[in-house]
Parts: structure tokens; sequence; C-alpha cells
């Protein structure tokens, strides 16, 4: 029912991509990140509660949406968005035709996220799951164990007269940490420029976030020495970290589960913190789902699909997709800074 095309995934009895990276007719999206979320297509799909982050992400775009849960026909099938977890509005696809079921799961994660509706586990014959971590050692501790750890860095820091800058996502993972912050935050909050317009668009969702300034020009030195400041990856080793001298910096991400990636890439601190499904996530939400198939995507595709073959018996696959996944997060920035230079 879905094939992989140059320009991603296709559901042709319904005559619509999901997250295509090329421009298309007719694009239903599951969540607003950058490489799920690609400019130029005519019309795009969302669930409702992503629609105010993905028009902030593309603004011209001719957006369409629906309430989870709502089945709309689309061609010769019916279409339903189902919460993911991943990020404000992400979701999941449901698409039905003649009794069967397939489900484009996107990104998503299983752990509780105050941002966003909790992953629903739907049922289905035919299960397309991302694989970003899908590695055994890749476990997640609990987020009130992180926030601690972020908790206890900013007032060693703080005590010491330091800023603490925290590296994290722009969408999604910011404004987690901001909301997991609310009521806690006992010292100064300042956001990086890039991620101001996304954070405001989670606080006119309605989520209560702990407040946070915007860095401005003039603000270096003293006026940040005890704050906590949020900044995307890519600001990292640029001018702008020049207003934040002495500062300590930690990394936000699951890649920061292994030790070889902290060190190698120098951050004071590594905080094991993930908007994706950590292993036993995966392999229970695939369970869940009672699927006989799964097709995997990006991030350690062939490695999660030959251990539900083996381990489990079921039907597998890869799909190739221009997806990133945390991983790219890395290597962009990195990309990015090196052309900067
Ligand atoms: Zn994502
Ligand atoms: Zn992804």
């Amino acid at each position: 029912m879905i094939v992989e095309t140059s320009a991603g995934l296709f559901c042709e009895a319904g005559g619509f991509h999901i997250d295509p990276w090329l421009p298309v007719d007719r694009a239903v999206i599951t969540h607003a990140h950058g490489d799920h979320a690609h400019a130029g297509s005519a019309a795009y799909l969302c669930a409702a509660a992503g629609e105010r982050v993905l028009r902030r992400r593309l603004p011209d775009a001719h957006i369409e949406t629906a309430p989870y849960g709502q089945r709309l026909r689309m061609g010769d099938v019916d279409v339903s968005f189902h919460p993911a977890g991943h990020v404000l509005g992400s979701a999941q696809i449901r698409i039905e035709h003649h009794g069967d079921v397939w489900v484009a799961s996107g990104d998503y994660k299983r752990a509780p996220d105050p941002t966003c509706a909790p992953f629903e586990p739907v049922r289905c014959n035919t299960f397309i799951t991302e694989a970003t971590f899908a590695l055994p050692v890749y476990t997640w501790d609990s987020t009130a164990t992180v926030i601690d750890e972020i908790h206890a860095w900013w007032r060693g820091n703080r005590a010491e007269d330091r800023p603490s800058v925290l590296f994290c996502y722009v969408l999604g993972k910011a404004q987690r940490i901001l909301a997991e912050l609310h009521d806690r935050a006992d010292g100064s909050i300042y956001l990086h420029g890039a991620m101001w317009a996304m954070t405001e668009s989670y606080r006119e969702a309605g989520l209560a976030m702990a407040s946070a300034e915007r860095v401005t020009d003039e603000m270096r030195g003293k006026a940040l020495a005890q704050s906590l400041v949020l900044a995307p990856l890519s600001a990292r080793g640029t001018r702008w970290m020049k207003r934040l001298p002495r500062a300590s910096d930690g990394f936000a991400s699951g890649l920061m589960r292994v030790r070889g990636v902290r060190r190698q890439r120098a951050f004071d601190r590594g905080f094991v913190l993930s908007d994706h499904a950590d292993w036993p996530a995966l392999l229970s939400t695939v369970a869940e789902t009672g699927a006989s198939r799964v097709l995997v995507t990006h991030g350690w595709s062939d490695a999660l699909a030959r251990y539900l073959s083996e381990t489990r018996g079921l039907e597998t696959g890869t799909l190739k997709t221009a997806y990133e996944g945390e991983a790219g997060e890395l290597t962009s920035a990195a990309s990015e800074s090196s052309s900067a230079q």
C-alpha cells in the first residue's frame, strides 16, 4: 500500500506522499522537524495539534488539518492521525484500504512529555517504524532523573558564577526542557534567538513552561553569568558563544548515552534525553501494534529489521528515506559549523 519513490513514501491508493523530501501534490506530514516537513508541496495535511508548529516551519504552505482520531476519505483509503508522543502535534498516520491497515509512525517516543499527547498504540497489519536508537545500548533513564541532573549542574555552575549552556534541538527538546523546569527553575533562563519563535508557538498552544528571555546582542558576560542558556548545537564554537565566557556546556540528546561520542565532542556534560523511543520501547511498541509485518526507516534500520525477523518471526524490511533523526543533528551541526569557518 505504501511504496518508496524518489520523492518519499507514497500511498498510491490514497494519492498522497508521507513526509516527502521533494515537492509533491499532496503531502501528509507526521511532524514539523526539518527532515520530515519540506517546503514546496502543493498541499499539506497534518494533525490539528501540529498546525501551529508546521506553519512556523512552512509559513507559505497550504495546510489542512484533522483532529487526532478523525477519519478522512482520501482516494480509496481512510486516513487518520494518532498521537506519536514525539513533539507537539506529532502524529502516526493510520491508513486503511479494504480492511488492510498500515501505520506510518514517523518519529515517536514512549516517555511522558508534558508538551505533547502521549503515544497511542494503534493495531495494524503493517507498522512502519523509525530506528534512530535501535541498538540495545540505548536505554533511557526516567525524565525526572535527567532533569534533576540538569538542575544540579546548573546550580553548581551558578555557585561558581559560570553560565550553563545547554545545547538541544530547536523544536521539541528545548520546549520539553522548559516545561519540565516549570515551577522548578530558580534562576534566569535565556534562549538563543533561533529558539525563540518555536518556543512562542508552544506558549501560544497553552503549554506551561518556565519563563525565559531571548538573548539579545547587548547581553554578555555578567548579565548571563548565572543563567541557563538553551541554544542549538549549530551555535557551538561560533562568535555567538563569546558572550558567555567560562561557560560550562552540555548537550541533551539520546546520543549522549554513548560515552565515546560525549568525549569525542568534548561536552562538559551529556544529558541523555531523547524524543525518540529507546531500544526496549521500540520492541514493546512493535509488539503492541500486533503487526505481522514491520518496515523500518531511518537510523539503525537494518539492525532492527534483522532482530525482529530473527527473534520475533516477523516479516520485515527496510525503507530508504531522507530522514535523519537525532544522529543527523550532530552531523549537520558539524557540517554547518565547518562550512562557516
Ligand atoms: Zn522528528
Ligand atoms: Zn525522524
